[in-house]
């Protein structure tokens, strides 16, 4: 199969040959087709699927397909839960978008907000937000969101952890009933259920679950040892095999930090990186960590990952 057979406009096929996209991944051969006509869509996947396109497609071809008539309004709002997450979005929406008379614009919090003020006065068809600067936008005037048709929650599960319930609930109803709604979420909790129920009309549900969640070039092993042992196996194993790079996880913010600690104590040096950390202090430890200039970076695993396999260190 390949895009031509998903029935998209050649604007978007050619953005698309240009990219280099060739074969649709499961996600969007299952959903395009269905999103093309019109219909409401519960997905389950995970960043990395290419479940962007899968959602960014359809809509990029309906609103190509009805041209706005008069001046640009909001017509798309897609709401994620994070800064890096909305800017990779309105990315991939720009480059599929290339030879479409579409704007995008990306809106997040921690930022001024005097630009986004700006861009969207000039006027913008598609809005990638998170949800607290929108509603403060919105609280502001500065956001008319009464002609929105396509809306999308991406990462809805990360969203709903980070307690952006209320906001995404009063976002809701800024927003025609009459459109078309897709929530995507990596796991599908009872919470996720309840808000799909309250926001979706008889959607198609999709899920893609990662083959395999392991990298084949990785050699796994497991050892069994007494709590009190963890730390000096650890150190062990960093002095005997000198790996590269290591990357340990803890299931808590806190044993993040004692494990720096305790590394630190045996003269191996490592960052961590977890939620109290600031995003400079993040960005900076991955960073050395892809360079290889630090050799042990020690994290938390997202809240989402808890529920499916995972792997301890
Ligand atoms: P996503 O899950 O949307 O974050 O996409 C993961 C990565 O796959 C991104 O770098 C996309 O640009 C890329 N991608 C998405 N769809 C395709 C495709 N059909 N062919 C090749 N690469 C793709």
């Amino acid at each position: 199969m390949d895009f031509t057979s998903l029935n998209l406009c050649q604007p978007l096929l050619d953005a698309l040959d240009e990219i280099g996209y060739v074969t649709p991944t499961p996600i969007q051969a299952q959903a395009i087709p269905d999103l093309i006509e019109g219909r409401d869509m519960l997905g389950c996947a995970q960043t990395g699927t290419g479940k962007t396109a899968a959602f960014a497609l359809p809509i990029l071809d309906a609103m190509a397909e009805n041209p706005r008539a008069g001046s640009r309004r909001i017509r798309a709002l897609m709401l994620c839960p994070t800064r890096e997450l909305a800017s990779q979005i309105h990315d991939n929406i720009e480059q599929y978008a290339r030879h479409l008379d579409i704007r995008s614009m990306v809106m997040f919090g921690g930022v001024s907000q005097r630009p986004q003020v700006n861009n969207l006065r000039r006027g913008v068809d598609i809005l990638v937000a998170t949800p607290g600067r929108l509603l403060d936008l919105i609280s502001q005037g500065y956001v008319d969101l009464s002609h929105v048709q396509f809306l999308v929650l991406d990462e809805a599960d990360r969203m709903l952890d980070m307690g952006f319930i209320r906001d995404i609930r009063k976002i809701l109803t800024q927003i025609p009933k009459k459109r078309q709604s897709l929530l995507f979420s990596a796991t599908i909790p009872h919470s996720i259920v309840e808000l799909s129920r309250g926001m979706l009309y008889d959607p198609v549900r999709v899920s893609i679950t990662p083959e395999s969640t392991t990298v084949e070039a990785i050699e796994q092993s497991l050892m069994f040892v007494m709590k009190g042992d963890k730390r000096g196996l650890l150190t062990y194993i960093i002095e005997e095999e000198r790996p590269e790079k290591v990357l340990v996880f803890s299931r808590t913010k806190h044993g993040c930090n004692r494990i720096v600690k305790q590394l630190g104590q045996d003269g191996i040096e490592a960052l961590a990186i977890h939620g109290n950390k600031s995003q400079g202090a993040r960005e900076k430890a991955l960073r050395r960590f892809r360079r290889g200039t630090l050799q042990v970076l020690v994290a938390t695993h997202q809240p989402r990952h808890q529920s499916g396999s995972t792997q301890r260190a």
